[in-house]
């Protein structure tokens, strides 16, 4: 098996930790922007998830030589329209009040409207120009935000064919249905095709 050394450029360490599951059945080291003393909180004024990630990829292509993964990631509420709040959807919870308040306001405004998260992952350092890979998760909206796994929206989202939120379930279910592992498993995928790993 190959060695790979991979960077995530995020801040965001419940990110870091569903990499290092995501990975850990191959010979990867995931290291944080934090292991590599690197700061980076690059404006994030792209139009799609897709520029979004390239911005955050690009914003250290010039810190480090390893590997870099680059992650821009959502939720999209059918019942808001138009993909919202999805690139938004972190400044949307904040202008609700943090995650916990703006869970209570769309439990109780949207129960039940279907949802879905969307994880674009781009990789630089690595071909020639940036890889880029879409996961999807499809699911609804909860009725009560329940339980205390996963971050973000994770306690109101019930993920299809389950009855219970990202928040009950435990991390290995989600890490093997995410937005984010679907991501992922197509660079896996990618990887084993050109003998990289
Ligand atoms: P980003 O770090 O700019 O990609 O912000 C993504 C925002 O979308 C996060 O702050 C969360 O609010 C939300 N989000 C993305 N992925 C997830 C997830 O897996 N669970 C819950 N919320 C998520």
């Amino acid at each position: 098996m190959k060695h790979l050394d991979i960077v995530i450029a995020t801040n965001n360490k419940h990110k870091i930790e569903e990499y290092k599951e995501l990975f850990k059945d191959l010979d990867v080291n995931i290291t944080s922007l934090k292991d590599e003393n690197i700061i980076s909180d690059p404006t994030e004024d792209g139009a799609t998830f897709e520029e979004n990630a390239l911005i955050k990829a690009k914003a250290i292509k010039d810190k480090t030589n390893k590997i870099i993964l680059s992650d821009d990631s959502g939720i999209s509420i059918d019942m808001l329209g138009n993909d919202y709040p999805g690139i938004y959807s972190h400044r949307y919870q904040e202008s609700l009040g943090g995650a916990k308040k703006a869970n209570e306001l769309i439990v109780s405004k949207m129960p039940f409207s279907k949802a879905h998260y969307t994880c674009v992952i781009v990789i630089e350092n690595y071909a020639k120009s940036p890889l880029i890979f879409k996961g999807y998760m499809y699911g609804k909206i909860s009725s009560k935000v329940k339980g205390e796994h996963g971050f973000g929206y994770d306690p109101i989202f019930i993920p299809e064919g389950y009855n219970k939120t990202l928040g009950e379930l435990d991390d290995k279910t989600k890490n093997s249905i995410s937005h984010r592992a679907n991501a992922i498993s197509q660079f896996i995928k990618y990887l084993k095709e050109n003998n990289s790993i």
